[in-house]
């Protein structure tokens, strides 16, 4: 015999229901009030609970929700009743966390529900040791924090969701949502890495997003690496390249001692996009902190693919395939969006365009693959060269550009003659396994004032390139 909390506003359906449950064999109390119900039930819960799903005052989707928050009740089964089987209704009864949806004309299932329910001894949680009596003036306290906190964690899924719609960099997505953490929690650093798709050309593919306070930085570093598990870049690495991006400001707390962190992964759908961690800013992490954190890990993962999506398409769009460059139109866009930016000093400025030798018979006479394999290395010795402020291309075919940022003529020679030496020295390995070498014509042209325009430093460039040719190939001529 099972004791069984019956909860109906109506006094003819609660007779109606009683008897037919009495004839089962449960033992039914009957109550007219989810507020009396939710006393009765938190103070000595019952093996089940059948509840009208609309009632004046609290309904039963609400005491279902309590009756779930609240450690006591979590595990007794909620069975909720509606006279009409309508969609919303059902849908509620989801998502109040019931675990059957009976509707009153169907008494037959309902106690069949029922005997299934009760029929197998649950395991209850142990009583607590200091039982709390529960009032009927605090059900209705209990109810509205419980609502409130669902409230605040919709809202700030909704925000954290919506980060995608506002934010399509990873960089501004994690400001972003450093802003939203903060403005309600506490803590000395928030980080999250991510792990994006390995792709060609790019050395590191996690990458590490860190928020904390100024002067706590170095440290902060060093926590988040240690809890994430990424280890420092290499010294050999190039500035910008798979490094930490940190936001220092004083929003984050500056707490001395540091407690461990809490770590959660990001997923979207099975896909692992990434790691979030929050280190708290008091001794022990708090109710509060673990929530936040568990929503953001949540929510964060559709952001996160957007974002990468985002950043595979830009890539791919200004990507040359075969040899990871730019492209010959991300290139030229890539330069004026620098001149356009005020901070960057370009000028003096010269351009360099390479074609390599004699490259038809690479291909005539080793095969298209051959010639790829070359077409590689030579876009490998190039970015090699390159410094970080200079911007190589494949032009096109076998041509290839760089763009020397803050380097006059005098300069550019010296560049110039390096490529051309380092393209000549290199071992090209060709996908049989030989060695071939390569050599290209150099055509170098500086801009004259600070008016210059990339396309005309280009054509002169490719005709200094010709005139290269015309020389003998295997040298640099300046325009
Ligand atoms: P020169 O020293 O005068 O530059 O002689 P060249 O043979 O290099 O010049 P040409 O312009 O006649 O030949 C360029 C060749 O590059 C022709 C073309 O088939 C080949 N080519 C263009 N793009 C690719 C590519 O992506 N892969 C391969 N394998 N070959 C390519
Ligand atoms: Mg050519
Ligand atoms: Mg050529």
């Amino acid at each position: 015999m099972a004791r069984i909390l019956l909860v109906d506003d109506s006094a003819s359906a609660r007779a109606l229901l009683g008897v037919r449950l009495r004839e089962k064999g449960h033992e039914v109390e009957e109550v007219a009030h989810a507020a009396d119900a939710a006393e009765i039930a938190l103070n000595k819960p019952p093996e089940a609970v059948v509840t009208d799903l609309w009632m004046p005052g609290i309904s039963g989707l609400q005491l279902c929700r309590l009756l779930r928050a609240e450690p006591a009740t979590a595990t007794v089964p909620v069975v909720l009743l509606t006279a009409s089987d309508d969609r919303r209704s059902r849908f509620w009864a989801r998502h109040a966390g019931a675990t059957a949806y009976v509707t009153k004309t169907e008494i037959d299932r309902l106690t069949d529900v029922l005997g299934d329910l009760t029929s197998s001894p649950k395991t209850r949680p142990p009583p607590s040791p200091h039982p709390q009596v529960v009032t009927r003036g605090n059900v209705q306290e209990r109810l509205s924090q419980l609502l409130d906190a669902s409230l605040f964690e919709s809202t700030i899924a909704g925000e954290v969701r919506a980060l995608s719609q506002k934010a399509e960099e990873l960089e501004q997505l994690f400001g972003d949502l450093c802003a939203l953490a903060s403005d309600v929690a506490g803590y000395r650093w928030l980080a999250l890495t991510t792990d994006s798709a390995p792709a060609p050309h790019v050395k590191y593919t996690t990458r590490l997003f860190i928020h904390t306070h100024p002067d706590l930085k170095d440290a902060a570093e060093r926590e988040a690496r240690d809890a994430l598990g990424v280890a420092p870049p290499p010294e050999r690495r190039k500035p910008d390249e798979g490094d930490a991006f940190v936001i220092a400001d004083k929003r984050a707390v500056e707490a001395e001692w540091s407690t461990p962190p809490i770590l959660l992964p990001v997923r979207f759908g099975s896909v692992s996009m990434g790691q979030i961690a929050l280190a708290p800013s008091r001794r022990g992490a708090s109710h509060e902190d673990r929530r936040l954190i568990a929503m953001m890990a949540n929510e964060l993962g559709g952001p996160l693919r957007m974002a990468a999506l985002v950043a595979e398409a830009r890539r791919l769009a200004s990507t040359d395939t075969l040899t990871g460059l730019l492209n010959r139109r991300a290139f030229v866009e890539r330069i004026e969006k620098a001149r356009a930016a005020s901070d960057k000093q370009l000028f003096p400025i010269s351009t360099l365009l390479l074609d390599v030798d004699h490259f038809k018979k690479v291909n005539d006479t080793l095969g298209h693959d051959a010639g790829d394999a070359v077409l590689q290395g030579v876009a490998k010795v190039l970015s090699n060269m390159a410094r970080k402020s200079d911007f190589v291309a494949r032009w096109g075919g076998e041509e290839f550009v760089v763009c020397l940022t803050a380097t006059a003529e005098a300069g550019a020679r010296i560049a110039a003659e390096r490529v051309r030496r380092a393209i000549a020295e290199a071992r090209y390995i060709l996908p049989n396994g030989n060695e071939h070498r390569a050599t290209a014509s150099v055509g170098l042209a500086s801009a004259e004032n600070a008016e210059w325009d990339i396309h005309e430093l280009l054509g002169r460039s490719d005709k200094a390139m010709y005139a290269a040719k015309h020389r003998g190939r295997n040298r640099v001529e300046t325009a």
